[in-house]
């Protein structure tokens, strides 16, 4: 294509509202353009690397076994309300009335309708397992659509669904897809790191992410440093603090008067103590019950390991007003003692449970209690008490006595056995060798085309701009012709160009009536791997500059071997 007719609106300025580099480039680049917060349009460029991210994913599916349908943006409400998960989405749904009064929701993922299309179609377990998969808008309503293409309200997911009569089956399909994200993320120049993951709002039974190891992402991978162990903070375990033993004896519970001291640190400030000794109570409401969760002050509760314990659905933090109704204290003042009785269910932090003393508050406006021993003061034990590991990993944490390391990562993608969870609910059913009516056994494998296009230049730029890996750049060579109105000098980039396109090789001619300098500064900017400069003077000696993005000094290389050294440099980029 020819640059002087694509619309390639560069900019120098960095947009302010861009926080991250990719979301600025991705701008900066003219690849795509805001419309509201968290939609975008995708022009050209954009739209280019995005499909070639597209056909990588959708080769590798199809090698994989899977079939590639399409099902409508357009789903029933019904078909959620009959799963619940309404209710666990929840506001994230976009949804909309239509004209006769029926609730529509637009697809943020389609565990639904693909359940409800394999209800009506399977009967025998000689139709599986099969595999099905789609490439197609979601929708999802984020409360804060931020970094651009990384978190917005509309973007595009490969999104795959399997069926299967037994468990062996399922383990085959998750392994074969996880096998088929190894080389779907390698062949898109990515770096990445495979965790265990939290199954969230899917449900299921095990589940992995693949992740992009980089600064700007807004998930933290916990690891051990020998490789054995990579898992998503929401579902990192850590191994419980041994139980710490009193030199003397300790006095009984002493009631301190704490005015409008409700925070861990004004606490600490006032009593002199550290977040470590204190005891964090926290309300928690599911439906009309109230669930305590108590750890340590220096540590912040795990919502989904505490959701999972606390017997899962929808619970919150509570509202003001049933903690002052069930504490009769002002919020800030809530403590364990004596607590249990006037709640459903308390949940106690191994590291709690392990503290010889603590501080918490009195359930008491403006009182704390000192001297607190868990099991003397407060129970550990009883029918509605459960001592579990509830608590993110943090700096000085082992797991199986090995130390944990942190780092932030951007998820690209995740794979989850879900057991019958959809089928039970939306009654896909088959009979099996002895007559027997089973629910399916499922699994989903989910990608976000527009956060590998994202992360792709986290990883990959420099103060220039972009630097694509050469199988996702919107185009492989850009021959910049330095003296368009020298007419050999373009005739010669003219040809170049053509053999190039004759050779499967996408190029983009850089025709513009432009000083050279400009013309680099962009090819830099939209960061095409192979730049060509044909010029008057190298030309005088029967030469082009090639010059990969990537390296600061290009080589002359002869006219006539230019298509030759080209291929070379794609085989070398590609491997
Ligand atoms: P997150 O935890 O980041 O909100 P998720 O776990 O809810 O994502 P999934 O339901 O697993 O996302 O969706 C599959 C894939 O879709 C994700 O791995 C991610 O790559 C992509 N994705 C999810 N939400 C968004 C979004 N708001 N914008 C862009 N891509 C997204
Ligand atoms: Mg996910």
């Amino acid at each position: 294509m020819r640059y002087s007719r694509i619309l390639i609106p560069t900019i120098k300025e960095v947009p302010a509202d861009a926080e991250i580099i990719s979301h600025q480039l991705l701008l900066r680049a003219g690849m795509m353009r805001k419309i509201a917060s968290g939609t975008y349009t995708y022009l050209l460029l954009g739209w280019r690397s995005l499909l070639k991210i597209t056909s990588i994913v959708r080769e590798e599916m199809n090698a994989a076994g899977a079939q590639e349908i399409m099902m409508p943006s357009l789903q029933p409400m019904e078909l959620w309300q009959q799963t619940g998960r309404n209710v666990d989405y929840g506001e994230t749904m976009c949804h909309l009335t239509d004209r006769h009064g029926r609730e529509n929701v637009l697809a943020p993922t389609a565990e639904e309708v693909v359940t409800f299309l394999a209800a009506g179609e399977i009967n025998s377990y000689k139709q599986l397992p099969f595999n099905l998969y789609q490439i197609s808008p979601k929708y999802r309503d984020e409360f804060r659509p931020r970094f651009g293409p990384i978190r917005s309200r509309e973007f595009i997911m490969k999104d795959a669904y399997s069926f299967h009569s037994s468990p062996e089956s399922l383990e085959e399909t998750y392994r074969v897809m996880y096998d088929t994200y190894c080389k779907i993320f390698a062949r898109c120049g990515l770096e990445y790191v495979i965790v265990e993951a939290e199954t969230g709002e899917m449900g299921g039974s095990g589940s992995h992410q693949f992740t992009i190891p980089c600064e700007s992402g807004e998930d933290t991978i916990v690891y051990t440093q020998d490789g054995s162990y990579a898992a998503n903070i929401e579902r990192a375990s850590v191994d419980p603090v041994a139980k710490q033993t009193a030199n003397e004896e300790i006095p009984a519970m002493e009631e301190v008067h704490t005015p409008n001291v409700g925070t861990i640190e004004a606490v600490c400030d006032f009593l002199k103590t550290k977040p470590e000794q204190m005891i964090k109570t926290l309300l928690y409401s599911k439906d009309d019950k109230i669930i305590v969760a108590l750890v340590r002050g220096d540590h912040e509760v795990n919502e989904e390991k505490f959701k999972i314990v606390a017997g899962g659905g929808k619970i919150e933090l509570a509202p003001w007003f049933k903690i002052v109704d069930t504490t009769d204290a002002k919020v800030g003042f809530a403590g364990p003692v004596g607590l249990s009785k006037h709640v459903d269910k308390m949940i106690i932090d191994h590291s709690v449970a392990a503290m010889v003393v603590g501080v918490t508050g009195a359930n008491k406006t403006d009182y704390h209690i000192k001297n607190v021993v868990p099991g003397r003061d407060f129970q550990l034990e009883g029918d509605n008490i459960i001592v579990a590991d509830i608590r993110n990993a943090c700096e000085g944490d082992t797991y199986n006595g090995k130390k944990l390391l942190f780092k932030k990562g951007i998820e690209v993608g995740q794979v989850f056995k879900l057991g019958t969870k959809y089928s039970e609910k939306l009654n896909a059913k088959y009979l099996d060798e002895n007559n027997v009516e089973k629910a399916c056994l499922m699994g989903c494998y989910g990608i976000g085309i527009n956060r590998i296009l994202a992360s792709a230049i986290e990883l990959n730029n420099d103060k220039d701009g972009i630097i694509w890996p050469i199988n996702i750049a919107p185009f492989e060579v850009i021959v910049t012709c330095v003296n368009h109105d020298d007419e050999e000098v373009a005739k010669a980039a003219e040809d170049i160009y053509q053999k190039l396109l004759k050779n499967n090789i996408d190029a983009l001619l850089d025709d513009r009536p432009l000083r050279a300098g400009g013309k680099f500064k962009d090819a830099d900017l939209i960061g095409i791997p192979i730049r060509i400069t044909v010029g008057k003077r190298s030309l005088a000696d029967g030469n082009v500059e090639v010059k990969l993005r990537r390296e600061s000094e290009g080589e002359k290389v002869k006219v006539e071997n230019t298509l030759v050294r080209v291929n070379e440099l794609i085989n070398k980029l590609r491997s």
